[in-house]
């Protein structure tokens, strides 16, 4: 640990109001602060009734006070949190007030970063923090916290364990060039490779849908105007969640939903407001939707089935990208004589009005973004992290391909352990440290 830490301050609730609010300081020697706040010592870790004082002695607000000493604290250094009444104004003079005694602003991120320094959360719990505060729905958060528990991490760990180990045999080994190949064949490295990679498969596959869960799906709308698509999204959402944000794009529509389905979240963007325009907004609307667009995982093509598919869906379809697999759904069959929850190759049957259908299209959908539908065990995950696992997993390809070379051998076994390592940050760049702290909030 830093023998010398600057005190950082922020508010550490969200903005607005609320009844309560909380200024975290974390630090050495917050001593001063504590004096010229509150005016007497406190009992570590004993919730105190205080009232906060400004440099006159004055009250600016009064409330509880806990101090931490560390290590045995979130950070890890001394932290001392005030709960005052929940305003941005008296936040505001409270957050001030600790500046005046000596503490600085904090980044984002920065509690996080120092716990992180200091060794009381590894890389990927850290991470975990950030996703569990995001979640965008209870299956994510619930796997946030797996990930904060550490389930994640003990897994990376039992990888670099097999590694470290694979690697003592063949670095002993290359002190006797002679028997080399020999003796990694007695104790069965390509078997211990073999198996690596297989445990790697299995990590990648549990942080897909760690990253799913995190992420969401993002499916595209596509439809004319009353073909059913506020009827599906309400339908797809179920009792689950309703609607749980509605961000308006553009002047004249609401351009994404967010529903989930099986716990997953699913960004619907609807792509109704995609049309010509001369109007500045809109068109900044629809440059934003086609950015979406990109991004998407899925496009839907909404059709009502008396009318079937229209010339604009057709032109829309054209401009979507060629790599976007497309599910057409013919809505309103009650209408029709269709059969509801035919899943004709890229074609499903439902009825947004009466429900028929739509179980086939749930499963369609998470089917399709490649959910597998079993929560048990999943940890919260990031691209970068799945990144590492394909990196390790390509590395130990190259080592089995140089397995006749030992020394090669060895080198791609270290490269993929450092690459591992770089989930739990045991081995990490500043650069990356900073690009993963820069993300979080204030006061986190
Ligand atoms: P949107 O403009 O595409 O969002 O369409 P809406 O969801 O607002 O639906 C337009 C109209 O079609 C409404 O009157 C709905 O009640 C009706 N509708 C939607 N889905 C169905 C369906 O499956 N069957 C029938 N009979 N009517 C539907
Ligand atoms: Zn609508």
């Amino acid at each position: 640990m830093p023998s010398v830490a600057p005190p950082i301050v922020a508010i550490a609730t969200a903005p607005g109001r609320g009844g309560v609010g909380v200024i975290r300081i974390s630090g050495s020697r917050l001593e001063t602060i504590v004096e010229g706040l509150i005016g007497r010592p406190l009992t570590s870790r004993h919730a105190h009734f205080a009232r906060f004082r400004a440099a006159d002695t004055s009250a600016i607000d009064e409330g509880l006070a806990i101090f931490f000493p560390g290590p045995n604290s979130f950070t890890g250094e001394d932290v001392l949190e005030i709960q005052g009444h929940g305003g941005p104004v008296v936040l505001g003079m409270l957050l001030r007030r600790c500046i005046e005694l000596g503490a600085r602003h904090a980044e984002p991120g920065e509690f996080s970063k120092r716990a992180f320094l200091n060794g009381k959360l590894d890389l990927a719990q850290a991470e975990a923090v950030a996703d569990l505060i995001d979640a965008q729905s209870e299956a994510a958060a619930r796997s946030a916290l797996k990930s904060l528990d550490g389930a994640f991490s003990l897994e990376v760990r039992a990888l670099v364990d097999a590694l470290i180990h694979l690697r003592m045999l063949v670095e002993a080994t290359l002190d006797f060039p002679e028997e080399d190949i020999d003796f990694l064949n007695a104790a069965d490295a390509r078997g211990q490779l073999g198996d690596l990679q297989g445990q790697l498969a299995r990590v990648l596959a549990t942080a897909r849908q760690g990253k799913l869960l995190r992420e969401g799906m993002h499916v595209v709308l596509i439809g004319q105007p009353n073909v059913g698509k506020s009827s599906l999204m309400n339908a797809l959402a179920g009792e689950e969640v309703a609607i749980v944000t509605e961000i308006a794009g553009t002047t004249r529509d609401t351009v994404r939903e967010l529903i989930q389905l099986d716990g997953v979240p699913v960004h619907i963007i609807d792509t109704a407001g995609l049309r010509a325009t001369d109007d500045v907004v809109e068109r900044i609307g629809i440059e934003r939707t086609w950015g979406a667009i990109a991004k998407a995982d899925l496009a839907l093509l909404l059709v009502d089935s008396r009318e079937g598919v229209t010339q604009h869906d057709l032109d829309i379809l054209g401009r979507l990208p060629r790599e976007l697999q497309v599910l057409r759904v013919f809505n309103k069959v009650d209408l029709t004589g269709d059969v509801p929850g035919d899943v004709a190759r890229d074609v499903v049957h439902v009825s947004a009005k009466t429900g028929e259908g739509l179980d086939a299209l749930r499963q369609r959908l998470l089917h399709q973004v490649g959910w597998f539908g079993d929560l048990d065990g999943v940890f919260i995950a990031r691209e970068r992290h799945l990144d590492a696992i394909r990196r390790a997993s390509a590395h130990l390809d190259q080592a089995l391909t140089a397995y006749e070379q030992v020394e090669l051998f060895a080198e791609e076994l270290r490269l993929a352990q450092n690459v591992l390592s770089e989930i739990t940050g045991e081995f990490t760049s500043d650069d990356l440290l900073g690009v993963i702290f820069s993300k979080f909030c204030i006061g986190k």
